[in-house]
């Protein structure tokens, strides 16, 4: 907060607090040096062993009570913007409602009480349930393999790639290209980037899909994969899926699937039949797990036969004398089938099991009507945004229908000398966290929103009203709604440019901070 934001919250009260929001200052600057929750003596007669290790000086860490700590971390949830405070309509981030069903079920003492070092045989039930989730994943995605270990989508990104590359080094071959759509996530051609790909874009065509003319232009023998995200950013179904896996492989190449939007086909479309070979599906997503600081996320890959020697271990095996689990990869090895050629590891341990636990509860809570159900209720949700806001907003593919999120471009502020930031700005005044904005690329200003199955019509039409009411201001001159944005925010308009451009990313004493601010001038 820069200084002359203190100097007007101080005008306002004695003591910067606004009613009972409460200011929060970072831990550093409130606790005290040597102050600890918990008073122990230092017991007497025990030699260090740390030798030349052992700290000289006590650490820097500022101390709390018990109450003071209780009070700073509620203090911070509560500045936290998230799902069970209102409507979140992120684009491509799914920000569903996470059922409390999922959250008592996690906190089981017989799932959350386990280690991942104990025995195998005292951990049946938690190998039972990964299975289980495992299960319903093959099912819905009629892909026979799946790898439970990734953290996240992007980390599933990786892991699909990798036994990609595995799989082309058990042939003998180093191709060096991973083909890109323009619209997709930075994650996509960020991860073929980190595997040493070179990345090659692929246009889109008029209506915001991909042709399979256009990939079968790019196909060479050099080309390793082709990632692409189906329904895609922009909202839409590649609809020549089939005919472009079909190209993909005929060159020998591989067909990942970017599967964040998996929430918008589940129950109706499995991407084992459009011919998939790797698709990373986001849990805290398509099955309702918190995430965007609510929670870690999970990024399970599900595989097609081809890619089934490659993955990676941790691997479930089901035995006549109960279930195993496969740590190493010459265990998968002995066994010659899924993971017989396994890259190897991804990440310590097994994963997110919470998370699992939380996905298989709801899993079995909709049951397979009830996740076709979901995917037919997001669709139907982001179309009534469309066909509400399309008289005011402006659609860049042309008034047809969308899937699970809608995108809006900044033509209809032409004229207005607002921006899609301005826009967004606003929405925070009216108490909604702003959609997706400026992504996916290939639209100008993009405005990218996602309702999700789990707001009630009513939210909707809230949310519908409240939009138009801005359109309308904003088309007949109310600028200032916009450029001054947020006013009853916490926090005014940042400097997002200065945000950038030199990042604060370590808090220091003011002493410190003054004279490195002084070096730098
Ligand atoms: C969210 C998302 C990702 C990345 O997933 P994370 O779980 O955030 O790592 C990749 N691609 C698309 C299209 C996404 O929406």
């Amino acid at each position: 907060m820069s200084t002359t934001d203190h100097a007007r919250l101080r005008n306002l009260t004695f003591t910067g607090n606004r009613g009972l929001e409460m200011e929060e200052p970072l831990l550093f600057e409130t606790g005290r040096i040597g102050v600890s929750g918990v008073d122990l003596d230092e017991p007497d007669e025990v030699e260090s062993r740390l030798g030349a290790l052992a700290r000289a000086e006590p650490l820097q860490l500022a101390g709390f009570s018990e109450p003071e700590a209780m009070r700073h971390y509620v203090r911070l949830s509560q500045k936290n913007f998230a799902i069970d405070l209102g409507l979140y309509p992120l684009g491509s981030c799914t920000m569903k409602h996470n059922p409390r069903l999922n959250e008592k079920l996690a906190r089981l003492p017989g799932f959350a009480d386990i280690h991942p070092l104990q025995p195998q045989s005292t951990v049946q039930g938690a190998l039972g349930l990964i299975e289980e989730m495992c299960r319903w994943l093959r099912e819905l995605t009629a892909m026979p393999v799946v790898a439970f270990s990734p953290k996240a989508g992007a980390h599933g990104e990786m892991c699909g790639m990798m036994a990609i590359k595995a799989a082309l080094d058990a042939r003998g071959e180093t191709r060096s290209i991973v083909l890109v759509p323009e619209s997709a996530h930075g994650t996509n051609p960020a991860t073929a980037a980190l595997l040493g790909y070179k990345v090659e874009t692929i246009p889109a065509r008029e209506d915001g899909t991909v042709a399979a003319e256009t990939v079968r232009e790019h196909l060479s023998s050099d080309v390793a994969a082709l990632m692409l995200t189906n329904p895609n950013t922009c909202g839409l179904f590649e609809r020549d899926i089939v005919e472009i896996a079909d190209a993909v492989h005929q060159a020998g190449a591989y067909f990942y699937c970017d599967g964040a939007n998996f929430n918008a086909i589940l129950g109706k479309v499995r991407p084992g039949d459009l011919g998939v070979d790797a698709m990373h599906i986001n849990l805290h997503k398509t099955f309702s797990t918190p995430h965007g600081g609510g929670g870690p996320g999970s990024g399970p890959v599900v595989f097609s036969k081809a890619l089934a020697p490659f993955v990676p271990v941790p691997v479930v095996e089901v035995g006549e004398d109960g279930l195993k689990l496969l740590e190493k990869r010459s265990q998968t090895a002995e066994q010659g089938g899924q993971g017989a050629q396994s890259f190897g590891r991804l990440t310590a341990f097994h994963g997110q099991f919470g998370t699992f636990v939380r996905a298989l509860s709801y899993m079995m809570s909709c049951g397979g009507e009830g996740l076709r159900q979901v995917s037919e209720d997001a669709v139907l949700s982001a179309n009534y945004l469309r066909v509400c806001l399309s008289d005011l907003m402006s659609l860049p593919f042309g008034d047809k229908p969308c899937m699970h999120e809608v995108l809006f471009d900044d033509s209809f502020l032409d004229g207005t000398g607002l921006s899609t930031l301005d826009f967004a700005k606003a929405m925070i005044d009216e108490g909604y966290h702003p959609m997706t904005v400026y992504f996916p690329l290939v639209v100008h200003g993009a405005m990218l929103i996602e309702p999700t199955e789990s707001e009630s019509k009513a939210s909707l039409d809230l949310f519908i009203a409240t939009l138009r009411d801005l359109v309308m201001a904003a088309q007949n001159g109310d600028k200032e709604r916009f450029t001054q944005a947020p006013r009853l925010a916490p926090r005014r308009r940042l400097d997002e440019t200065l945000a950038a451009r030199s990042p604060v990313l370590r808090w220091m004493p003011p002493e410190a901070a003054q004279g490195v601010a002084q070096a730098a001038e």
